[in-house]
């Protein structure tokens, strides 16, 4: 436990009908998904936990489900038309694109040391404020940079008659701009600047400077500056038949909601009315979202159409919190928590142990942002992180922030001037409303500030999924089926060495090479280190197999059919999913499928249990292949009727984790089953 490769995991959801790959008869569009009969299960559990901790387990919440289709104005005054965006680069050689954090985030600690190098004593920072921001940590340099760029931008746009074609070029370089644009820019900008010559080549240009590289081919980049990407999905609304950009195609325009905050925002008030709600109070939100992410990826990690669960938690404001009242900072670090121990316990089965409870919270974390990485609304935030498997690595489940009052201000017809100030908004003269709130036993009227935990309902069950997976190896292997291994390791090493001479030679003259030699080195690398760790690397030695290094040899080919047969004897896979999260609860299977007798009391008890949770039979194949098909998708028990629940009505009931049996009787299994699955 847990997965060791994200592979591992799409494997067995494509293959266990958890996940597939959306539009495929079409070829598939990049980054949509359909959650097949056990994933559409998954998600709803995940959904029903969240609901039945954050609303039903609570005095102080309510639910809401507010429409996808907002009015555009919403998300103007949320500042996410302006901002709500992702900086892209490109390299002009490889045609890769990378969304700048992610790009930093997979190069070496000297990479970025020397990007602050080259910005450190640029003009852009000259000023003490800035200087300041300047770290080798992925995400402040990542906004250091687009500082840094927008303003040699500005810099080459404003230019004099003599400079004009030097800047030009530069503008289409590095910013990618076209002729026309760059005439436009420069015909836009007010102040000419004199000096060319301020920047330094480095410094115009500092991702190609420092080297970074291209995780596509190991190799340095010639990078395009940063770009903003607005992540919204335009729709319209009613029929338009206008060319883009009039203003009736404007006046139509509706985004797809990339977040569900708004919509509890824009209710606050209709919310605490009719349920006569006193702050502080909470309303929870689950539902779609979309954002048209510049590098999806990573399976369902990051994906364009998503769910969230979010909460909006309404607190009193600093300035008016009185002795004893839990400041917005205690609200905040409550909620960080809360949230940080349900992760914990949904990813946690109630078999693990002292040990395994220990590891499974290693690889939880929560991680205060920095300054830099604030979003614009937030005084705060702390990312619940999980450590996913192979590159992926470190990734957000959760954002637990404190967006203070700025929505429910941005969303207010009527704000004081000093307000406006503060949250740096301009006046909004589309709302009819204010969201403030009288409070009773202060007396007071003011804005409420919010605290909000907002995680991914998809991504929770990526991260519960990775956690729960497992290949255990249940029979040891004899010395001789490991000799076994180690002499076929030992001939596609032999084969391998050749493929490599070979492709080298071909390389070397000029020829197409059927292998990568660095690739097959590397494969075989692995497979000697998996190999020396035997037996206790059994599980690895498949997964060793799909490296890329292994492709088109000829001995992996005949050496896979062999093991897999083998090791489907020797271990199985088993998802260890909290009761609560599995798809399905209870397998039930007849000994013997010709003996109506035993197949009709399995059925009978089918019945029993499916108008309560999800409960199946079968009776495809032996009893042995039936639990391993069962513990591969996480069924916590399963119930084996035999000939001798015929005479006595009692059964036997397998536990998915222990594997542990225990004879049951028929007319307690409701109690023990009940007990056990917490329902
Ligand atoms: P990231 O840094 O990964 O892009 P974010 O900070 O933009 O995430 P939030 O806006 O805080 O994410 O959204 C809250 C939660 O929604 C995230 O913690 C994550 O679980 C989920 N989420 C956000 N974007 C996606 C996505 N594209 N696909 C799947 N889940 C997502």
């Amino acid at each position: 436990m847990p997965a060791k490769s994200l592979e591992q995991v799409v494997n067995l959801c494509k293959t266990r009908g958890f996940v597939f790959p959306g539009s495929a008869a079409y070829g598939g569009v990049a980054s949509f998904w359909d959650y097949g009969p056990l994933g559409v299960e998954m998600l709803n559990h995940v959904k029903r936990i969240w609901w039945q901790e954050s609303v039903y387990a609570r005095d102080d919440m309510e639910g809401l489900d507010a429409a996808i289709l907002m009015s555009r104005k919403v998300w103007q005054h949320s500042g996410h038309e302006a901002t709500f965006t992702d900086p892209l680069v490109d390299n002009r050689e490889t045609k890769r694109r990378y969304r700048l954090d992610h790009l930093l985030k997979r190069q070496s600690a000297e990479v970025l040391e020397a990007i602050c190098d080259i910005l450190k004593p640029a003009p852009t920072f000259t000023a003490p404020s800035r200087q300041a921001t300047i770290s080798p940590d992925p995400e402040a340099l990542a906004s250091a940079l687009i500082y840094h760029y927008r303003e040699v931008q500005t810099h080459f746009s404003a230019s004099t008659d003599q400079m004009k074609s030097e800047n030009a070029a530069i503008l289409m370089d590095v910013f990618g701009l076209t002729e026309d644009e760059v005439r436009r820019a420069s015909a836009d900008s007010p102040v000419p600047r004199a000096d060319s010559k301020m920047f330094e080549p480095e410094q115009r240009d500092p991702l190609t400077a420092a080297a970074v590289l291209d995780p596509a081919d190991g190799k340095p980049g010639k990078w395009t500056a940063p770009r903003q990407f607005n992540l919204m999905f335009v729709t319209h609304v009613g029929p338009v038949e206008a060319a883009p950009n009039t203003p009736e195609e404007i006046a139509a325009r509706a985004y797809l909601r990339p977040e569900t905050a708004q919509g509890i925002f824009l209710n606050f008030k209709n919310v605490q009315r009719s349920m006569a709600r006193k702050v502080p109070f909470g309303i929870a939100q689950m539902g779609k979202a979309f954002r048209n992410e510049i590098t999806p990826g990573n399976f369902i990690f990051r994906t364009r159409e998503f769910e969230q669960m979010e909460i909006e938690f309404f607190i009193k404001p600093p300035q008016f919190t009185g002795e004893g009242e839990k400041t917005d900072e205690q609200w905040h670090e409550e909620w960080i928590d809360q949230r940080y121990r349900w992760w914990l316990r949904y990813a946690t089965p109630p078999t693990a142990g002292n040990v395994e409870m220990e590891e499974i919270e290693e690889r939880f974390r929560k991680r205060a942002q920095a300054a830099d990485e604030l979003a614009h609304y937030a005084k705060a935030t702390t990312d619940i992180e999980y450590k996913f498997p192979g590159s992926l690595s470190w990734g957000e489940i959760e954002g637990v922030a404190n967006r203070t009052d700025f929505d429910l201000t941005a969303h207010s017809g009527d704000v004081p001037e000093e307000d406006l100030k503060r949250l740096k908004l301009e006046p909004n003269k589309d709302s009819n409303q204010t969201f403030d709130y009288f409070d009773p036993d202060a007396k007071q009227r003011y804005v409420p500030w919010v605290i909000e935990p907002s995680a991914g309902v998809t991504r929770a069950m990526l991260t519960f999924l990775c956690e729960a997976y497992d290949e255990e190896v249940v029979k040891e292997p004899t010395k001789q089926e490991i000799d076994q291994i180690k002499s076929d390791a030992a001939m596609i090493k032999n084969n391998a060495e050749k493929k490599i001479k070979a492709a080298e030679k071909d390389a070397a003259a000029g020829k197409e090479t059927k292998h990568d030699p660095v690739q097959v080195r590397a494969f075989l690398d692995q497979l000697e280190d998996v190999v020396n760790r035997l037996p206790e690397s059994l599980d690895e030695v498949l997964l060793t197999l799909d490296h890329p290094g292994a492709e088109n040899l000829e001995p992996v080919k005949k050496f896979r059919v062999p093991t897999e047969k083998f090791m489907e004897e020797v271990s199985r896979t088993v998802l260890r999913l909290h009761p609560a999260l599995a798809p399905i609860k209870l397998a039930v299977f007849p000994l013997k499928k010709n003996k109506p007798e035993i197949v009709e009391m399995a059925k009978g008890i089918k019945r029993m249990f499916q108008k309560h949770f999800r409960t199946v039979y079968d009776d495809s194949a032996g009893i042995g292949r039936l639990y391993r098909r069962q513990d591969e998708i996480g069924t916590p028990y399963c119930i084996t009727v035999d000939f001798e629940s015929l005479e006595d009505r009692t059964v036997t009931v397998r536990e998915r984790d222990t594997m542990e049996q225990e004879r049951v009787a028929i007319d307690d299994l409701k109690d023990y089953l009940f007990t056990r699955l917490d329902i």
